[in-house]
């Protein structure tokens, strides 16, 4: 099978299908088809559609519940405690920060604590979704799977790739998103990399005997590689506070207990923000303006700022359509068929290899 290129809408269709015929409602499965097709829209290939067969595997196996709803366990109006029930994360994510984003309306100021959900997928999604209302978001993560990084200055893996993010909202332009997990690569890059026979960079995987790697391969080899936190003290310093603050204070679990089988368990603390109950609305993105014309002045007109690289991939994917290289397309193709959904013969055509732009 060679790569593919494919059109956002056909490859949403496509997975609204197979979720649908996993057993999802329509809801359900439109939910987490929108946020893999705009994951790979910005360019994570890592949590976009190449997610498919983990999801299935895991739905097979039970370490995935279709279905679910959330379970609010304390609320007031200015807070949310809540229970993902092992459900996809593209639904408990987006309707935990649907509530936040009412009560920081309301309130000014929201936390939302989400705990026990399956994978959430791109975290950037739920700070556009709080930008897209207006609000400032963080959020921290956690994730609860077979541990995949080391701590600075360990050698055994004893977190996961802890994803942080933060959404500004900008009148009249797209918002901030800075989105990345802790570790230098994010476990999905990896999978990507293998995938396309991709070496990783230098400086990001050790074997489990400790020695630097680059083949992409030994993360998911048994003895199983390591992951390395990115910037070394600092990078792990904020993977712990994604652990304590995404799982230990919402009252979810932290990577020391025992593991849901291949469930990939993420809890989230999300804190919301509404410059217009702050009464600073309207100052907010003068001044960010203004700081980003500082910061691009003399030499440094060339600098990006967080978000710029996705919303530049978002566009050149709107118009050429979305590259998938050939593996995990087969792989995708493959979990459709377990649960009897069929790609439509048009989604098949291979790419015209000069239009592909070659995935991250
Ligand atoms: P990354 O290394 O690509 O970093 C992305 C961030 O850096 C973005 O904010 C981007 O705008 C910014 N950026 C990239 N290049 C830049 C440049 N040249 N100048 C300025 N800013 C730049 O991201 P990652 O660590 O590979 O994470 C990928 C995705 O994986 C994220 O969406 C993250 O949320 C997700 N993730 C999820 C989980 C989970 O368990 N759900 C775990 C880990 C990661």
């Amino acid at each position: 099978m060679q790569n593919v290129l494919v059109d956002e809408t056909k490859l949403h269709d496509f997975v609204v299908d197979i979720f649908r015929a996993a057993g999802s409602s329509e809801d359900e499965a439109a939910l987490i088809a929108q946020h893999l097709v705009t994951s790979n829209l910005r360019g994570h290939d890592s949590h976009g559609v190449g997610s498919i067969p983990v999801y299935i595997r895991n739905l097979k196996c039970g370490d995935l519940l279709a279905n679910q709803t959330l379970t609010r366990v304390s609320e007031t109006n200015s807070f949310l405690i809540c229970d993902g029930n092992g459900g996809y994360g593209q639904v408990m994510a987006y309707d935990a920060v649907a509530i936040g984003i009412t009560k920081a309306r309301q309130s000014g100021v929201a936390l939302v604590g989400l705990r026990n959900s399956h994978h959430v997928g791109r975290i950037g999604h739920w700070a556009e979704q709080c930008a897209e209302a207006g609000l400032v978001s963080i959020h921290f993560v956690n994730v609860v799977s077979d541990p995949s990084v080391a701590p600075f200055g360990g050698v055994a893996a004893r977190v996961g790739t802890n994803p942080f993010s933060v959404g500004i909202p900008r009148d009249g332009k797209r918002p901030v998103i800075l989105d990345f997990a802790t570790s230098k690569l994010a476990v999905g890059k990896v999978r990507v990399a293998m995938n396309q026979g991709k070496p990783l960079p230098a400086g990001a995987l050790l074997t489990a005997a400790g020695e630097p790697t680059t083949d992409p391969s030994i993360l998911f080899g048994q003895p199983k590689g390591i992951l390395l936190p990115f910037g070394d003290h600092k990078g792990w310093g904020l993977s712990f506070a994604c652990e304590l603050l995404g799982a230990a204070l919402t009252g979810g679990k932290t990577q020391s207990g025992p593991k849901r089988r291949n469930a990939t368990i993420n809890c989230m603390l999300s804190i919301l923000i509404s410059p217009e109950r702050l009464g600073t609305a309207d100052t907010l993105s003068p001044e960010i303006d203004t700081f980003v014309g500082w910061v691009r002045s003399g030499d440094n007109a060339g600098v990006l700022l967080p978000g710029d690289v996705e919303a530049t991939t978002t566009a050149e994917r709107h118009a050429n359509g979305i590259p998938i290289d050939a593996k995990s397309w087969s792989d995708i193709v493959a979990a459709a068929r377990e649960v009897g959904a069929e790609p439509p013969s048009s989604i098949l055509e291979p790419a015209i290899q000069s239009k592909a732009r070659s995935a991250p």
